[in-house]
């Protein structure tokens, strides 16, 4: 066996070991077809495991081990203990740091530093944050008044009640934390879940759940089952025994979710796309809205959904903020995840450095230009350059379409007046940035934008207790925070005549 080098992993060898199993009421089983895929390191281009694809038949199975838990003692378990066995998920999660970290690396590219800092520090968080909303979940007392029945007495009062069996579909950008943020608040509220995660990142979701199973959750509470989209998701979103379907990905494939969740209508809730402004005004503190214009693209490869990828800066700094990210930019250490030194990884897929070379081209032919980066990098894997792109128009594809990669399009404003109808040009509304001084400016446009997510001074800031979500195409319904629980609860009033 060859020594290992500090780019090999050092805590995740032994599960990339043997064919990765679907998890399947406390089992790990083949898939009923004993079909397998190969998971690719997007950083070598060659293989990384191999997984057992889940199809229809997988679904259906688990499915009804979701069904059979939800009806068995989870739901009758009390809260409290619900709640430690969601608290003890996240004392494993940070437990198993490093190895869930070297997953994520190994399996999307990005930097395994970063996944362990933000992914998994954010997973962990996560489920130690909705534990305690296990306890807390609760309805109110109603003095009901009916015109109808004068004189009659009631006393009423709601109940907040666990959906069913919920099929959670997820992305590649954040594989682990994407995992948690879906399966948090399910559990917390008592439901059970089908988990597909992405067909180019399903380690660690398969590894979250063995540690589940290890912090005490009865079998069929969380089944994971890895596949494709058109095939394992498309399975699950139609499910008739699904109760409530939660995705994260395109804006394209939320609208056949939506589509195929009419069959049973059952409950959707979406996190999609995104095109984000991020706006320096003339009073900003140009160094700080210049470091956070570029962490607000390069972060993850710009692989995240609420990138501020759309730059709009007051002419008169345009020049030294294009330069200052241009500058950010080209100083990116871009390597393979597992180095240490690296700072951006490459793109997750062949189909995703395909999608983002090809907007870098069509910006090229659009007339716009790249003043750093631009272009790949001729290497095995996946890389791309950061790029800073200006010259571009409103109406140009590089400004309109979400790109998912580390691309950031500069534009120049004059005109304060406009900047709020700028911003809201978009189909997209999940997510903004504001640099300046005036306090009472940066909250006035904070109201005006339409976004799930407005940054002032500030940009990717996420935590477990603030609702995350879209407005117009980027969504229906918020992640984390209180908020996310209105996602797995009915809510059903009880009246009694007097
Ligand atoms: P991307 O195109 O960037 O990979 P997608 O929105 O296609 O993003 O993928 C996000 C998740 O949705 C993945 O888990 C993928 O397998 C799943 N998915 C893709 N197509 C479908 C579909 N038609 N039905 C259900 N799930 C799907
Ligand atoms: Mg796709």
């Amino acid at each position: 066996m060859a020594t290992p080098t500090a780019t090999s992993p050092q805590h995740a060898g032994a599960f990339l070991q043997g064919t990765k199993r679907l998890l399947i009421d406390g089992e790990l089983v083949d898939a009923a077809s004993g079909a397998t895929f190969e998971t690719i390191d997007p950083g070598t281009g060659e293989v990384l495991a191999t997984v057992a694809e889940g199809g229809a038949e997988d679904i259906d199975r688990a499915v009804k081990a979701a069904r059979r838990a939800f009806e068995g003692e989870w739901s009758t378990l009390n809260p409290s203990e619900r709640g430690r066995i969601i608290h003890r998920i996240g004392d494993l999660i940070a437990e198993n740091a490093e190895e869930l970290a070297e997953l994520d690396s190994l399996d999307n590219g990005k930097p395994k530093a970063v996944a362990q800092a933000a992914d998994v520090a954010l997973a962990a968080d996560l489920f130690w944050y909705m534990a305690g909303w296990a306890t807390k979940i609760k309805g109110g007392t109603v003095t009901p008044s009916v015109p109808y029945l004068p004189g009659a007495e009631f006393h009423a009062y709601t109940l907040r009640e666990p959906i069913g069996v919920v099929g959670q579909i997820i992305p590649w950008n954040f594989p682990l934390l994407m995992a948690a943020w879906k399966l948090g608040p399910a559990l917390t509220t008592g439901n059970t879940v089908v988990l597909k995660p992405a067909e180019q990142t399903p380690l660690s979701a398969l590894r979250l759940g063995e540690l589940m199973l290890e912090a005490g959750l009865p079998k069929g509470v969380v089944n994971v089952v890895p596949g494709f989209g058109e095939t394992a998701g498309a399975a699950l979103a139609e499910h008739p025994d699904v109760n409530k379907i939660a995705f994260t990905g395109s804006t394209e494939v939320g609208k056949l979710i939506a589509r195929a969740a009419t069959g049973n209508l059952k409950r959707v809730s979406l996190e999609l796309g995104g095109k984000s402004p991020n706006i320096i005004f003339d009073d900003a503190d140009v160094d700080a809205a210049i470091a956070g214009a570029a962490q607000g693209i390069f972060f993850n490869q710009g692989e995240v959904c609420s990138a501020g990828s759309r730059l709009y800066v007051a002419e008169e700094h345009f020049d030294q903020v294009v330069e200052g990210v241009s500058a950010a930019a080209k100083g990116i250490k871009v390597g393979y995840g597992m180095d240490a030194d690296t700072e951006m990884g490459p793109l997750v897929s062949q189909e995703q450095f395909d999608r983002v070379t090809g907007y870098l081209k069509k910006g090229q032919e659009e007339g716009s230009s790249a003043v750093a980066g631009g272009n790949n990098i001729d290497r095995p894997g996946y890389y791309v350059e950061p790029t800073v792109i200006t010259g571009a128009d409103a109406n140009h594809a590089i400004v309109r379409e979400e790109v998912f990669g580390p691309v950031i399009a500069a534009l120049p404003f004059s005109d304060v007046e406009d900047l709020a109808r700028q911003a809201n040009d978009s189909h997209y509304g999940l997510a903004a940035g504001v640099w300046t001084r005036d306090i009472s400016k940066a909250h006035k446009l904070a109201k005006r934008i339409q976004a799930g997510t407005v940054h002032i001074n500030t940009y990717h800031v996420f935590s477990a207790e603030l609702p995350f979500g879209g407005y117009k195409q980027s969504g229906w319904g918020r992640e984390m925070g209180e908020e996310v629980l209105n996602n797995y609860l009915e809510t059903k009033s009880v009246i009694v005549g007097l």
